[in-house]
Parts: C-alpha cells; structure tokens; sequence
C-alpha cells in the first residue's frame, strides 16, 4: 500500500470522503488521490517521496509556482506579527489600492475569504442595489457553494432553475436563470421576456470550471448591452482568470467593462483570500457605509493581504505575462502536435495561462454541451497515464489547468515527452 493510500484510508474515517473539497477525492478519474507533502515551484511532491510536474497549481491561486521564496518570506516574517486582528491594517489597504489602481472599473473593494463568499456577496449587492431577485447564470460555470449560484438548468423551462445540490431550497433555485454559455441570443431573449426582474449576470468570462472555454466573439459585450439595457448589473467572476488571463484577468483580454468583478484565488497567492470590487455607486452601498450587509472575522487577514500583495507585485514585472502565455502556447501546441502524431483525436483551448484539452474530433470546443460529449474514458486513461509519468493533470476532463512562471521549457518538454508516451498506448 503507498503512503497515499494509507493516508487517504485514514482521512476518509474522519473527513467526508476523506477529502475537504470533493474534487480532491479522483472520483472523476477513479483511485487514490496523491497525499501533498510539499510543493516547490512547478513540482508537487506526494508523501510517497514522488515528484510531479504541477498543472493544477492548487486550482489556480500558484501563478509564480509553488512557494515562491519571496512570498514566503513575507508571509512567515508578518505571521511573527501576528496571525489576526479582527481590526484594520494598512496592510488591507495597500492591497485595496494595488487592486483598484491595476483594475479600470473597480473604485472600491472588499475583501472575504473564499472565492464564495466574493460571489454570493456580490449577487447579495446586485440584487441589494436593484431590488431585484432574479439573477441569470450559465450552464458550466461555477462560482462556488452558495444557495443561489448551485443552480442548473430548468429543463427548457427559462423561469425555472432546479437545485444542484439537495440543501437548496426549490424557491430560492427558482430565481436563478441558467443559460447556456456564448449563446447571446438567449441572453436577449431571457431579458427581452423578464429584464426588468433581474438583478444581475453573473459569469466566468473565461470558463474554467468546464474545462476551459474562452467566449465567443460578441458574446460578453452582448452581456453588457442588455445588461445596461436593462438596469441590471454585470458581475464578471475572475476568481479563477484574474491576474491569470492577463494582469486585469479576462475583461481586460477582452475589453468589458464589468460592473462589480470578484477575484479570489492568485489576489491571495495561495491563502484563503477572496474579494470583490466595483464602482462606487455600488460598492458604497455595502455596510457600513450602506444597508446591504457583508462581514468577515477573518477578512483582510494580514498574513493573506502580504503573500497577495508580494504575489501582485512579482506579477506586475515586465514581461511576467507575455512569458506566461508562451510557455502556455508551447505547451498546447506540443501536445497537439503529439497527439495529431497518435491518432489521438484532440482539440484544445487556452487563455493567459489558463488551457484545456478535449478529447475529441469537434475542430473547437464553445459549449458545455461540446464539452459533455467528449470521451471522459479517454481522458481518465490519459489523466492516469500522466500521472504515472510525473505530470499532474486535474483529476477530471471539466477543470482547466493552470500554467505557472515556475514551468521552465525543460518541464513542457517533457510533459510533452510523457504525452507521447501516453497516447501511444491510449485506445
Ligand atoms: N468562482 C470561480 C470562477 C471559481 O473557479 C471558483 C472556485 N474554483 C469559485 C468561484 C469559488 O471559489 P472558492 O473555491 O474559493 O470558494
């Protein structure tokens, strides 16, 4: 038995299914989930004593890789300061201000701890604003845990959501529009039928949580113009692409202008931080200058605002991204070239230093639905593969990965290498 094995037989007698976010678990893929013992740059070392090459980064948040010496540093001098104040420090607002200096549309931010709480407080702040209950979301993305965003599609019926999960109530799912993803048309159908009931759209504007799906041309701006349309407001949630698409995430790839945007993930490089931010005529509408109520005891933790503020400083030295997506472009034309070399059917999609590869013959992958008709057989055989070869994929065909500054030429090659390998034996 590997000490991964052991470990996993020993949490799963205290911890639901052994893991504390369910992902973790491999039930997608099917094993025994790797044990972390330590991570360092773009390796990942279990408790085995193995060594991978990293692309989940710990979903998202690593984009300097792993234990970045200067991060660390600044994280175990202020921990000697302290661990929490439940009081202010000038650390939150230097980091406050980095945000809204690098981010055109955000005057003013707070922080929380989770990429859940930035999106369930954004929608409480757009529904608060508007007076509004309904909010319109898109079939693939996923923007956390709480009641009103883990809502799927109605089936066909436009006013119905239909909880994801048992827990959440009915009524509550029932405000909550699900759409399909790049399709402007039913946003503007949606709007043209009931605009003036919704609250907000809510959307990742690079989906990473179905693999990784950039969006149409045309599509996010339609977004904005029924939204403006309309009086609703337009939550850009870049958890998982702020500072990772570009250094102002997806909207600044793109050009869109968001009304509040919600950050998690790199702002905390690797704590628990989350945050979400816009203009003024709303943000100031949250308490304690407003009605709309949003705490945290532990929000705007000093050890999370300096590993954030040493994290957003790195990344803002010239070249960080364009370095970055390079080493994604290689990447992604590596594998497809190894894979066109295999006969193995494959497509893939990047953003920033976010990608995604698909195992099928649709030439390009837009949709949750084209995403749901790949061969998921395959990828659990090409995820284990890998694996074995010392590359560490996310265990499930559904999840982006993530490059990282850490990831020399050397590592791409040879997770390319390990590739071909794998698709040589893939059936
Ligand atoms: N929004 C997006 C786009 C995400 O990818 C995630 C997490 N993967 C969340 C929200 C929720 O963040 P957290 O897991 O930190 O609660």
């Amino acid at each position: 038995m590997s000490k991964s094995e052991q470990l996993f037989s020993d949490a799963q007698q205290y911890i639901p299914g052994g893991v504390n976010s369910p992902v973790r678990a491999f039930r997608a893929v099917g094993g025994t989930p790797l044990f972390i013992d330590r991570a360092e740059g773009a390796y990942l070392y279990d408790a085995d004593g193995k060594r991978y090459i990293d692309y989940v980064q710990s979903w998202g948040p690593m984009v300097l890789g792993h234990a970045h010496p200067d991060v660390i540093e600044a994280v175990v001098e202020q921990a000697q300061s302290g661990l929490s104040f439940g009081a202010p420090t000038e650390l939150e607002t230097e980091l406050a201000e980095e945000l809204c200096r690098v981010w055109p549309n955000m005057d003013l931010v707070r922080f929380v701890n989770s990429g859940t709480e930035a999106t369930m407080s954004a929608i409480r702040l757009a529904r608060g604003a508007t007076g509004r209950d309904k909010i319109v979301k898109f079939e693939g993305c996923y923007h956390g845990h709480s009641d009103s965003l883990l809502v799927k599609a109605g089936s066909g019926a436009l006013t119905m959501g239909v909880p994801s999960s048992p827990g959440v109530p009915a009524s509550l799912a029932d405000h909550t529009i699900t759409l399909a993803y790049n399709d402007a048309e039913s946003v503007r159908d949606c709007f043209a039928r009931m605009g003036d009931e919704i609250a907000c759209i809510i959307v990742e504007p690079v989906a990473g949580n179905m693999n990784c799906i950039p969006p149409v041309p045309g599509f996010l701006e339609a977004l904005r113009e029924v939204c403006d349309a309309h009086g609703a407001l337009l939550i850009l949630d870049e958890v998982m692409s702020g500072f990772r698409v570009s250094l102002t995430g997806a909207q600044g790839h793109f050009g869109v202008d968001a009304d509040i945007t919600t950050l998690g993930k790199v702002i905390g490089g690797g704590m628990p931080v989350g945050a979400f931010g816009g203009k003024r005529k709303y943000m100031e509408q949250i308490a304690p200058t407003g009605p709309i109520y949003q705490a945290g005891t532990l929000s705007g933790n000093p050890v999370g605002m300096v590993a954030g503020l040493e994290t957003l400083r790195l990344v803002q030295e010239p070249g960080f991204y364009e370095r970055l997506t390079e080493k994604t472009e290689r990447l992604v034309k590596g594998m497809l070239a190894a894979a066109k070399e295999a006969g193995v059917p494959l497509t893939a999609n990047h953003a920033g230093s976010m990608f995604g590869f698909f195992f099928t013959d649709e030439p390009k992958v837009t949709n949750y639905q084209q995403v749901m008709n790949c061969n998921t057989e395959r990828f659990n055989r090409f995820f284990h593969g890998m694996l074995d070869e010392g590359v560490y994929l996310a265990p499930a065909s559904y999840e982006a990965g993530f490059m990282s500054a850490a990831h020399s030429d050397e590592d791409i090659d040879a997770t390319i290498a390990a590739a071909k390998k794998v698709f040589a034996r893939l059936d």
